[in-house]
């Protein structure tokens, strides 16, 4: 495995400086464009699998977390409040209580279920310096997250389409998760609510995992204070484990916060909250890739996607061409000019680059490019349009493949 705090700083992707502090990372461009695509893919799943994007404030008074619970079974995970003309604020600990407000923001009939409401956001923990390192231990986190508010009957279907995105997403990221971790409460004194929920939301839970084929293993004391979850399990460093994603059902809040839909009966009944990250926080997810692909993403998250290298400086306009053809159909693409560097140099340079357009004289006459791929296989030269054609359809699905069906070197 690769060391993702080695590698950020090595390909330019994050950064610290100590007048920001201890786990307060800064994204630099290139690290930018990786969330940047992430997040965009992470949105559109979302968007198609029937998700509504919000976005709501990364602080509120102190009271949300007391009616959430946060206050009285998370607060040492939590900021200490902020005295603002006598009204005490708090760094958000979670997204779940300001969604839980915008479900309330007005009645809701059994027709609106489920609701599924997403947002990527800044959430906060007050986490102790010594610990912080990276993008895995951070204070300041960029939550991929989402809540579904729905009947009772309809949590299983839910939890497993959430799960479904899951592993949708996995497979576009390259990400193998190492197992499933059904996470239930504990003994201590942390968790919140009614045993039989609990019981209920484990059971359902266990199910969607059984369904779905995966073997799991139940962890007590791993649960959030308010439900049980499933955690997905990936390899860290040292051999040690993180959860990435996660689905949680929680009967608690929805309790606490008085939430309620109008039934086909036309009496009020309380909905239940499906808690779901499909790739948790942008921080580390983006860890845990670099720390398997060591810098060479998958092409559709790479910083920069293509490199193009004319041969000489009598081909340097139309390789500025190209790329800007290139970053007019989306694509995140970069001219390694002649005075970078030899040929060689230029293509070792951009070895984590997936598509290298190589334009000597011959392509130039012929409005043709020649691509090395980052894995050393080359395609044979052809026409500008048709490449770009080809590159942009392989980003545009997500595909892990650089090239299907290129053989030769
Ligand atoms: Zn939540």
């Amino acid at each position: 495995m690769f060391d993702h705090r080695k590698l950020g700083r090595e390909l330019e992707l994050f950064d610290t400086d100590p007048l920001i502090g201890a786990g307060l990372p800064y994204w630099l461009p290139a690290g930018a464009a990786i969330r940047h695509a992430l997040e965009e893919y992470v949105r559109d799943t979302e968007r198609q699998a029937g998700y509504r994007h919000v976005y709501s404030p990364v602080l509120a008074k102190r009271e949300l977390y007391e009616i959430s619970g946060h206050w009285a079974h998370y607060r040492d995970g939590m900021y200490p409040p902020m005295d603002v003309g006598g009204e005490q604020v708090v760094l958000r600990p979670s997204l779940c209580p300001h969604h839980a407000l915008i479900y309330r923001s007005r009645s809701r009939s059994y027709r609106e279920l489920p609701l599924r409401i997403a947002e990527l956001g800044g959430m906060y923990r007050s986490e102790l310096s010594g610990v912080l390192g990276g993008l895995t231990r951070v204070r300041s986190i960029a939550l991929n997250d989402a809540h579904i508010f729905c009947a009772p009957d309809q949590v299983a279907a839910e939890a497993a389409a959430a799960l479904g995105l899951i592993r949708q997403a996995y497979r576009a990221l390259g990400i193998e998760p190492v197992r499933y971790r059904l996470s239930l409460a504990g003994s201590s004194g942390k968790y919140a609510g009614e045993r039989e929920h609990w019981d209920r939301a484990a059971a359902i839970l266990a199910d969607v995992l059984a369904s779905a084929g995966l073997d799991f293993e139940a962890e007590p004391g791993e649960a959030a204070f308010y439900g049980p979850k499933i955690d997905v399990q990936v390899a860290g460093r040292a051999e040690r484990e993180t959860s990435l994603s996660t689905i949680q059902v929680d009967f608690y809040q929805p309790e606490r916060f008085g939430l309620q839909y109008v039934g086909p009966d036309g009496g009020r009944h309380r909905p239940v909250m499906v808690h779901h990250s499909i790739v948790g926080s942008a921080e580390r997810a983006v860890a845990h890739l670099i720390d398997t692909c060591g810098g060479a993403f998958p092409g559709w998250l790479a910083p920069v996607q293509l490199a193009v290298l004319p041969i000489g400086e009598a081909e340097l306009a139309p390789a500025e061409a190209f790329a800007r053809e290139a970053r007019r159909r989306g694509l995140r693409a970069e001219v390694a000019r002649p005075e970078d560097g030899s040929l060689g140099a230029r293509i070792r340079a951009g070895r984590l680059v997936p598509y290298q357009a190589v334009i000597g004289a011959s392509e130039a006459a012929a409005g043709q490019v020649a691509l090395r791929l980052r894995d050393g296989r080359r395609v044979p030269a052809m026409a500008a349009d048709q490449a770009l054609d080809r590159i942009a359809a392989l980003v545009g699905v997500q595909s892990t493949e650089l090239w299907p069906g290129a053989t030769g070197r």
